[in-house]
């Protein structure tokens, strides 16, 4: 349930209203927009003395909510969710660009690649160190020593820096250096994951799962949120279909839809949705064309030679050229860079 207050309602009309809320034994989340207040009932609604909310001298209505996310729903926070990542502002009207290899190989590799797509305007760099991969005898990531040698990326460049996350051993050291911590495709719904990063002071990009749906991935965002933790980027990376031609089908209707439904950022992994280095630039246009908040693109320096996902990372040439274009695109709908 969601109470929207009067334009011109009073501190004590507001407290009236809250006290009848929780006399209902539900928690109230408090939301202060440009246009309105929004008290937000946490919990279950049903013990709320609905008729005697709605004549209270501050509420202009009450209204009930049917979809189970709240914190995550757009009906109880009207205003973008603006997430702030190092002075940068995800989600604020332009585009931000993540940018960097699927897995940090080496010293050299993560350097070389981070100073190009940092001259290129990137926002941040990414770089996978603990890796999912469906093959127990492929390359699992450099570990603990990928985090080591972003944070050197990150000394050398000023960029943020943006890594997967795939166990709960691993939150304090994530915490401590990772500036965006990204949960992946396939732990989504691993919640007890979902529920320690709740508990940080941290922006975690959320990745939609393989064939999850746009409510079970609000879903998800909700129990970070639950937990305290707002800061979440919602990342649309494709979904599976029965399509094979691409690695996964990118859902660019998502954009939309969830930027409808929630309030939080929404960013755009064109790389893992087509699978092909090909694609990326065509695809990034027109996820920033559709409203995207942002990007996520593997860059590598030589992806021939990558040890994951080298066909469908892009060089940091053509990333220049998509970061070029994505300018023209953002410009014409009234975004920036
Ligand atoms: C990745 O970003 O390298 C990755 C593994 O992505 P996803 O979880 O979307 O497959
Ligand atoms: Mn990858």
């Amino acid at each position: 349930m969601i109470v929207v207050l009067k334009q011109n309602y009073t501190e004590n009309q507001m407290l009236e209203a809250i006290k009848a809320m929780e006399n209902g034994g539900v928690k109230v989340m408090v939301s202060k927009g440009i246009d309105t207040t929004i008290l937000g009932a946490e919990g279950n609604s049903a013990g709320i003395d609905e008729e005697f909310l709605a004549q209270l001298p501050g509420v202009e209505r009450v209204m009930r909510v049917s979809e189970p996310y709240k914190k995550a729903n757009r009906k109880y926070h009207p205003d973008d969710t603006v997430v702030s990542v190092c002075g940068k502002k995800i989600g604020e009207g332009g585009v931000s660009l993540i940018a960097g290899p699927c897995s940090v190989e080496s010293h050299e590799q993560i350097i070389n690649i981070a100073k190009k797509v940092k001259a290129s305007g990137a926002t941040a760099l990414r770089g996978g160190a603990f890796k999912p991969r469906t093959s127990p005898y492929a390359f699992q990531g450099l570990e603990d020593e990928g985090i080591k040698l972003l944070i050197e990326a990150k000394k050398e460049t000023g960029l943020p820096i943006v890594t997967e996350i795939m166990s709960t051993e691993k939150i304090d050291l994530f915490a401590e250096n990772v500036d965006i911590i990204q949960v992946g495709a396939r732990n989504m719904q691993n919640f007890d994951l979902l529920k320690q990063l709740g508990h940080l002071d941290k922006p975690i990009l959320l990745k939609r799962g393989l064939s999850s749906t746009i409510e079970e991935w609000l879903m998800s965002a909700e129990y970070i949120m639950a937990g305290g933790n707002n800061k979440v980027i919602l990342c649309e990376r494709g979904i599976r279909t029965f399509e094979t031609y691409t690695r996964n089908t990118l859902d660019l209707s998502a954009v939309l839809a969830v930027k409808s439904l929630s309030h939080l950022p929404v960013i755009v992994d064109p790389s893992h949705a087509c699978g092909k280095a090909w694609m990326v630039e065509r695809m990034s246009l027109a996820a920033v064309a559709a409203g995207a908040d942002g990007l996520i693109i593997e860059v590598h320096n030589d992806p021939k030679n990558a040890l994951c996902d080298g066909a469908q990372s892009v060089t940091p040439d053509e990333f220049k050229i998509i970061s070029r274009k994505i300018n023209t695109i953002a410009d014409c709908i009234g975004k920036n860079i």
